[in-house]
């Protein structure tokens, strides 16, 4: 029986990790198909403290791995494909091989992965002008144009926060009103540096001889219309998904399945916590990860010794 199973290894679950293997917890992490999380597909991070001339994404969480690791946190790679809370008070965990480890408390922190089109290319440009992060990334593209997609509040936001480097912001969307809410439609369509592209979807990403993007392929849905738009990065902001489903019913979640933590980093049901992206569609950075997976490392620790585990 396991003291601690965190699941995921991005930001929020290696911070878990480095603070419940301090605690003598000796925590073992279960890591999913995307060893290191989101971070491992951007390049260079500017704003996680401590690194004031940046760092690669992979390197950080390599880094983050290695302090885990150095505390004692042992790293397997497993699937989770179900949890279930046994009536002795423990967690099964069901492994995507068969086999099922038992933990008296678990932490989840298994992120959200970015909702992309679907296009054949897409997964060779991200990092090459195609992202999901313009935190993150917004800054490389200084005096270009770029594209957001989506017509969200974080389509949005996005576009509001990128006029700060682009030359041009086009914001192409597949109907001609936002969803966004009103303020933040408002603020963008406002912005001289934004150009709302109506009724439009991306149909081709286009690369020059470096593999890196130079132009869209716009589809007007309302006239058929094709034409060639020159951008330098396509931001794409048409949602996330959290990686909570596996939970089941041991978790309640908002309407887009981000899962609802009742107190902290407590989930409804007790030993269950979560951590970062999955539980967080409001900040969604890795610093706030992060401190969320310390959080939840500090209640695991105080729920254990509530249970007698010291
Ligand atoms: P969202 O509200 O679900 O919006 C997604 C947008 O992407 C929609 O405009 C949708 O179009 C479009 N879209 C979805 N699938 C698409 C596809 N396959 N092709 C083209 N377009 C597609 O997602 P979000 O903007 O990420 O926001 C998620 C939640 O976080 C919301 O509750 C939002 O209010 C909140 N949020 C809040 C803030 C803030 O308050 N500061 C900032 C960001 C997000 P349709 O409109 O046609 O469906």
């Amino acid at each position: 029986m396991e003291n601690v199973i965190i699941i995921g290894t991005g930001c929020a679950g290696y911070t878990a990790a480095v603070y419940a293997a301090r605690a003598n917890l000796n925590p073992l992490i279960l890591s999913g198909n995307m060893p290191g999380g989101q971070l491992t597909t951007t390049t260079e991070v500017e704003n996680f403290p401590g690194f004031p001339e940046g760092i690669m994404g992979p390197e950080l969480m390599m880094r983050m791995q290695q302090q885990a690791e150095r505390f004692g946190t042992r790293i397997e790679f497993a699937l989770v494909t179900g949890v279930e809370k046994a009536a002795e008070g423990h967690f099964d965990i069901k492994l995507e091989d068969g086999t099922t480890k038992q933990a008296r408390t678990v932490i989840v922190a298994t992120g959200a992965s970015p909702r992309h089109l679907g296009l054949p290319n897409e997964k060779s440009l991200i990092g090459h002008g195609l992202t999901s992060c313009a935190t993150c990334d917004g800054a490389f593209y200084r005096n270009v144009p770029v594209a957001v997609i989506g017509g969200g509040d974080s389509a949005c936001e996005e576009a509001s926060f990128l006029t700060k480097f682009a030359s041009k912001v086009y914001l192409i969307h597949r109907r001609d009103t936002l969803r966004a809410s009103k303020i933040m439609a408002d603020r963008a369509l406002a912005n001289p540096k934004i150009e709302p592209v109506w009724n439009s979807t991306v149909s081709e990403y286009l690369t020059d001889e470096k593999g890196e993007m130079r132009a869209v392929t716009l589809e007007n849905l309302v006239n058929g219309e094709k034409s060639e738009l020159e951008i330098k990065c396509v931001f794409v902001a048409i949602g996330h998904v959290p990686n909570g489903a596996f939970l089941g019913d041991l978790v309640d979640t908002d309407e887009n399945g981000y899962i609802l933590q009742t107190k902290g980093t407590a989930t409804k049901t007790v030993g269950l916590f979560a951590a970062g992206d999955v539980a967080d569609h409001v900040y969604r950075q890795a610093i706030t990860a992060a401190g969320q997976g310390c959080a939840a490392a500090l209640e695991a620790e105080r729920y254990l010794a509530d249970i007698g585990v010291h």
